[in-house]
């Protein structure tokens, strides 16, 4: 008996929608809600975007901006800031999990039902953070797929490497779901990718932070293309790719067709390239952002992500895909259809999930949301949203908002 719920009362595409979702698929976009004896949810008019994806957080480090205060604002300032709380022991595990918790419920009420999250593995901390975030998520299964990376800590070889890479491994067998790491910061970035991918063995991706650095020179990008023609039967993403925003010409044309053919999707992470890089800057201030309009007419996979979420790293954020879809509008001159789909549909190809949304056919994870188009939705983001996965109601926000004016 297939699992049968009615999405009624929305709108998509320019016109009225009444959804059919069985078994968690879209199988009808117009049918009579009372002709069908099933759960009905009723979004009031609202319009039905794809549900939100997450490509790339730091669940460990998110809603730590107290916990571990950057005084200088840059990415020395956050590291420090952040070995010296823990080496305070102010991450401990109950307080990581509550915050853990808090963080994904703040993504799921925001429309998101997929998430990808790095977490600090090796150094001291080994694979604590990941044991803390595999049980938190666990708790969400049934409202977002969660994928959980381990971002070892540096070097992955030669002297002081043996300790990271057990954790590695560690972390391999307590079920992580893709290894990453560093290579810009590695003595070896090529030895380290390929320490990576031994590890990662059959059908583990890996998501590696790449060139997060303004210098053009810094390219471990290019060793990454390498090892994915050696390594065809592993899927890569390259997350930041800072420094690619300060190549052009041939040589940007060159890495872009080499990235589409090796299918390595880029994650663009505007919120903590624009806090982090380019503070040494006192006039015409770079923006340190992917070069995602070059990249996609590539044909490569692209997405946007929002990283660090009030830690040292970043001090704002609000755990919501739109703010990094509202910045890649502003600060990457993205269009506010291209910009949605980095933070939706083409968040899941990167992250390897299939297609979502009010289409027949797609995956009914579907945020409802009361905009008149997607600009307005990016534009105005507002707390009002109801977030079906599957079908299923998993979410709902409501906002009540008067004037002295108001009748
Ligand atoms: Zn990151």
């Amino acid at each position: 008996m297939a699992d049968r719920r009615v999405i009624s009362n929305g709108w998509s595409n320019g016109v009225a929608v009444d959804l059919l979702v069985e078994d968690g698929v879209v199988v009808d976009e117009h049918i009579d809600p009372t002709s069908i004896d099933c759960p009905v949810v009723d979004v009031g008019g609202r319009m039905l975007l794809p549900a939100l994806a997450e490509p790339h957080a730091h669940l460990d480090k998110a809603l730590t901006a107290e916990l571990a205060p950057n005084p200088t604002g840059d990415l020395r300032g956050a590291i420090d800031a952040w070995m010296e709380a823990e080496a305070a022991g102010r991450f401990e595990p109950v307080g990581m999990a509550d915050r853990i918790r808090d963080e994904l419920r703040r993504l799921l009420l925001s429309g998101t039902t997929a998430v990808r999250s790095h977490l600090n593995v090796g150094g001291g901390v080994g694979v604590d953070h990941l044991r803390v975030a595999l049980d938190v998520a666990d708790e969400f299964s049934g409202s977002m797929d969660i994928q959980l990376v381990a971002m070892i800590t540096m070097p992955l070889t030669g002297p002081g490497s043996e300790q990271n890479v057990a954790a590695l491994h560690e972390a391999v067998e307590a079920g992580v779901h893709l290894v990453g790491g560093c290579p810009h910061l590695e003595p070896d970035s090529a030895g380290a990718i390929a320490v990576l991918a031994a590890v990662a063995g059959e059908g583990r991706p890996i998501d590696l932070h790449i060139d997060e650095t303004l210098d053009p020179s810094m390219l471990t990008i290019i060793d990454l293309i390498a090892a994915a023609r050696e390594r065809p039967d592993v899927n890569f993403t390259a997350s930041h790719c800072v420094s690619l925003s300060a190549v052009h010409g041939d040589l940007l044309l060159r890495i872009a067709d080499d990235l589409a053919a090796c299918a390595i999707g880029v994650v663009a992470l505007p919120q903590t390239n624009l806090f982090l890089q380019g503070r040494e800057s006192t006039r015409l201030t770079p923006r340190g952002i992917a070069p995602v309009g070059t990249l996609r007419e590539r044909g490569v996979m692209v997405a946007a992500g929002g990283d660090n979420v009030q830690d040292p790293f970043n001090l704002m954020g609000r755990s919501d895909p739109l703010e990094a879809a509202a910045l890649m509008v502003m600060a990457a001159h993205e269009s506010p259809t291209d910009a949605l789909n980095l933070v939706s549909n083409g968040a899941r190809a990167v992250m390897g999930l299939p297609e979502c949304g009010p289409t027949v056919g797609a995956v009914a994870d579907i945020v409802a949301v009361p905009a008149r188009s997607a600009r307005e939705a990016v534009a105005d983001a507002g707390a009002d949203r109801i977030v079906f996965r599957a079908g299923r109601e998993v979410a709902r926000s409501t906002v009540t908002r008067t004037t002295a004016v108001d009748d």
